[in-house]
């Protein structure tokens, strides 16, 4: 077998042994095993999320990557008269707006700068001064930059004005605690490869039924249709067109492994634990973080390059790549940098070999960052 790789990316993870093992038994689409694993998945996500069935909630599988996912949500929910605001501050918020744009739904993108977060008194200003508005859509773990947008405070204030509140928490769920409920979000959507520790292969979303059950005949694609989808599972239990089926087979693997860990909030604690190590470990060797870390999550960090001419991002990268550690481009429009995730099956040992083959590269490309380590 090649060289193990470990991904400190946002997305696909690294995965462990047991989940991939998951997939190595063929499985048909109408299997009784299948048909039970879907049903057991669209139940458990509901637990993740501190919502039950009773309370008017329900899950939705959709095939495809979690763009997929957002896009299916969004394409089906805000119908013909409706208005949708979407709160931008990264890729991401961009790429809602650019669906927006493609569905020709009624819409207004408000944007703010990429190191910072959409406040909820801004929110508040634009939802009083916008009263046709019946949508929002916001990014809570903005995974361009890392930060983490105050989801709780502004679906307090979309209540306030009787907005449904669509959420993209793709980088954040299940490496953070969130509860639908007291968050007031009506649409949650993530994947099905973040911070559950499963394979790519399809997206989910969260809904609030009585939202969903307005969707119905008003989607603007015949495979993304989220209020169809959500009756074919609903109906006979399987998915409208073929399932991703061994992608979900290792997801109910990821999902009882996440139960093993002890639940999100342990998993929660080993990431910020990665964070830690982290920060410490790349403040050590002199780098600089592109956010505050008031507002930085502990999903995925951004990383400002070295200002020695002497770093070459491309050799860095391959470098890191050849001792068996992925990171990620940035994807920032105002500065260079690069990503490391804390996320996925890394652990803080994993965190401290990065480190120290980041320290490796860093003395075999002889750059210096400016701030220089001190004490050895
Ligand atoms: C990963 C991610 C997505 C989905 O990206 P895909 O490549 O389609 O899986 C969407 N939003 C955020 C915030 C993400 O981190």
């Amino acid at each position: 077998m090649n060289q193990k790789k470990l991904l400190f990316t946002p997305g696909p993870l690294s995965t462990s042994l047991t989940v991939k093992q998951a997939m190595l038994q063929d499985m048909g689409s109408r299997d009784h095993e299948f048909v039970n694993a879907v049903k057991q998945i669209r139940s458990e996500l509901l637990t993740l999320a501190h919502v039950t069935k009773e309370e008017g909630y329900e899950t939705v599988l959709i095939q495809g990557s979690g763009t997929f996912g957002v896009e299916s949500v969004i394409s089906s929910v805000v119908g013909k008269n409706d208005y949708l605001l979407i709160l931008a501050n990264g890729a991401y918020g961009e790429r809602i707006a650019k669906m927006a744009g493609i569905h020709q739904l009624r819409h207004e993108v408000i944007r703010f700068a990429e190191d910072e977060i959409v406040t909820p008194a801004a929110a508040a200003a634009i939802l009083a001064a916008h009263p046709d508005i019946t949508h929002v859509a916001c990014i809570h773990s903005e995974t361009t930059t890392g930060l983490f947008n105050p989801i709780m405070d502004i679906g307090a204030v979309c209540k306030k004005y009787g907005k449904v509140f669509i959420v993209d928490a793709m980088s954040s769920f299940g490496g953070v605690q969130m509860d639908m409920k007291e968050m007031q979000i009506d649409f949650l959507v993530s994947s099905s490869n973040k911070c559950i520790e499963g394979v790519p292969g399809f997206a989910f979303a969260i809904c609030k039924k009585s939202e969903l059950e307005k969707a119905k005949g008003q989607a603007r694609s015949l495979s993304l249709d989220l209020y169809e989808q959500w009756a074919g599972l609903e109906g006979n239990g399987q998915f409208r067109f073929t399932p991703p089926t061994l992608s979900l087979m290792a997801f109910r693997q990821a999902m009882e492994e996440l139960g093993e860990e002890g639940g999100i909030t342990a998993r929660e604690k080993r990431y910020k634990t990665n964070k830690a190590v982290l920060d410490q470990g790349m403040s050590v060797l002199g780098f600089k973080q592109y956010l505050q870390p008031a507002i930085q999550g502990h999903i995925i960090s951004s990383f400002l390059y070295p200002e020695d001419p002497a770093f070459n991002f491309e050799r860095f990268y391959e470098k890191l790549n050849n001792r068996g550690f992925i990171i990620y481009p940035g994807k920032l429009g105002k500065a260079n940098a690069f990503r490391i995730g804390n996320i996925g099956q890394i652990f803080p040992e994993d965190v401290k070999a990065l480190v120290a083959a980041i320290k490796e590269v860093m003395e075999e490309e002889q750059v210096t960052n400016t701030v220089v380590a001190t004490g050895r």
